[in-house]
Parts: structure tokens; sequence; C-alpha cells
């Protein structure tokens, strides 16, 4: 493979299944990387463990997906483990990620990112860099909550405003949709009403993916709150009403026939759950996202 750069000088755990584990960045190539910040967490931290639980419970994991007929070690997908960690400081992880990237061709040399949090501030640097590669570029935003406020608990990058932050970038030629969002407040909804971002039936979403022009470039931003607290309760705010995996595995087969460019997957807290089952369910996400993406 043709390596562009290093991105990360850390010693890693385990890389995920199937993965390649390299620090440097390649053409041709997605590459998983860890961001184990959870330092704007207002309810129940732990979010920074789990890029390393989900590649652990990897293990217990098949390479290969029934769903999608495709299998991890087929592909070009390089673990390049986790970012420089400052606990209470996002700006520096922030800065560091931008730093190493902002000088990439994402489009030209072929280039994807699945970035694993952390809590959903991280996921801040990627929705960037993907958006600054692909003008186009729709956003889907699955969540149990908006992410909508402007600043949270005096924090403008809080993991409650992020989309908010977001959506200050951009502009008509963009289109950010929101599903499995039950959680916010008045205004937020009225936000999301007014600029019609919010869909509530996984049938309007699934038609409206399925709409997009194939290539058209899309990114998924997925909160795992996203998912009922019965599947998933390892996470900081969990909230009641949630989907299940099949919902998800439905999204993910469509996303699979689109131009599928970058995601990011935060809010796994594996303390939260002792059982482990959080870490195998959001680590069996992780795999379907990494072979959607491929092309
Ligand atoms: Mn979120
Ligand atoms: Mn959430």
């Amino acid at each position: 493979m043709d390596k562009i750069k290093d991105l990360n000088d850390q010693e890693s755990s385990r890389p995920f299944i199937g993965t390649t584990y390299s620090e440097a960045i390649f053409k041709n190539a997605t590459h998983l990387v860890g961001f184990c910040f959870d330092g704007t967490t207002s309810y129940r931290p732990g979010a920074r463990f789990g890029p390393d639980a989900i590649k652990d419970a990897s293990f217990g994991l098949e390479t290969y997906s029934p769903y999608l007929d495709r299998d991890i070690e087929d592909y070009n997908i390089i673990d390049t483990g986790n970012l420089p960690i400052y606990p209470s400081k996002w700006k520096i992880t922030n800065d560091y990620f931008h730093a190493n990237t902002k000088e990439l061709d994402l489009k030209k040399d072929k280039i994807k990112f699945l970035v694993m949090g952390g809590e959903h501030s991280i996921s801040y640097g990627p929705m960037r860099l993907a958006l600054d590669n692909y003008e186009d570029m729709v956003l889907l935003h699955f969540d149990a909550h908006t992410d909508l406020r402007d600043g949270y608990l005096e924090e403008k990058y809080s993991h409650a405003s992020i989309m908010r932050r977001m959506w200050d970038h951009m502009s008509d030629k963009n289109e950010l949709i929101q599903y499995g969002v039950r959680s916010g407040t008045k205004e937020e909804f009225e936000f999301m009403k007014k600029h019609n971002t919010l869909y509530t039936s996984l049938d309007s979403l699934c038609d409206k993916i399925a709409s997009i022009d194939a290539k058209r470039p899309i990114y998924m931003t997925l909160d795992l709150d996203f998912f009922d607290p019965a599947f998933m309760p390892g996470t900081g705010t969990p909230e009641a009403g949630g989907e299940n995996f099949h919902s998800f595995i439905r999204i993910i087969k469509i996303l699979k026939e689109k131009n599928f460019i970058g995601a990011d997957i935060v809010e796994l807290a594996p303390m939260i759950d002792s059982t482990g089952n959080s870490n195998a369910f959001a680590s069996k996400i992780v795999r379907e996202t990494l072979l959607a993406m491929q092309d």
C-alpha cells in the first residue's frame, strides 16, 4: 500500500479483528482511529475507554458479515490505534487530528476514516475533515439526542452541542438528516422542525437515504445511545425508546450501495455495563459500518 504519512505515534492495544495495525495513513484505505476523550460528559463519564473495549470485543466476532456478504480481511482496513489523549482538553486532541489530516485529499487518494469515541464532541474533527473534502456532503446523525444546543455548561464544543457546531459550517449544498432523536429542549425540536432535519419513522428515513444520488458523499455520525438501553446500556446518557440492531442493518444495507465516505461511532462507556454486552454490540456495529464503507 501507498503510505502518505504517520498519523500517530501511540502504542496501541490489539487492533480490531481482521484489520492491519499501522500508525500511518495510506491511499486506498479505510482507517479506524480511536479518540479516547470524554471531558465534556455531563452525566456518566467513561466513553474514553470505548475504543479499546470495541477492539477487544471484536475478537468475539467473525471478520465476515452475513448481512453485507463482505469480509474485513478482503479490504485495506488500517487500525491506526488511538490518538494522543489529554483527558480534559478537547481542543488539543482535536487540533492534533486536524493538523495531521488537513493536507489530505480524501477524494483523490481514496482515504476514509471511521473514528471511534469517546463522547460525541470528538466527532467534530472527522465531520469537519469530511466536509472540507466533500462540499456537497449529506450528514446523517443517528442519536437519542438532538445535540443542537448552542453550547452547554459553558462549553461551546460540548457533546450536547456538537451538531449545532457542525450546522455552523453547513450550507445549502449540504443536508442534515437526523433520526432516532427522542430527547431535547423545545427550542431544539423547533430548530429541527424549522430546518426539516428530523425523520420520525424508519420507513421515511430509508426512503430518504435510498433517494440520495449514488455519487453524492454521505457521512454518518452515530451516537450509540441511538439504540435502546435494553441493547446498549453501556452509554453515558441512556434514553428509553430507542432503535434495535435490525433497524440499523436496514439502514446500513442502503448505505452500502451509496458513496459512504466516512463515519464516527461514539459514546460507548464500557464500565457502565459490566456484562460486556454493550461492547460486543458496539463492536458489531463498527464491523458492519467498516464493511458498508468499502467500495
Ligand atoms: Mn450525541
Ligand atoms: Mn446521545
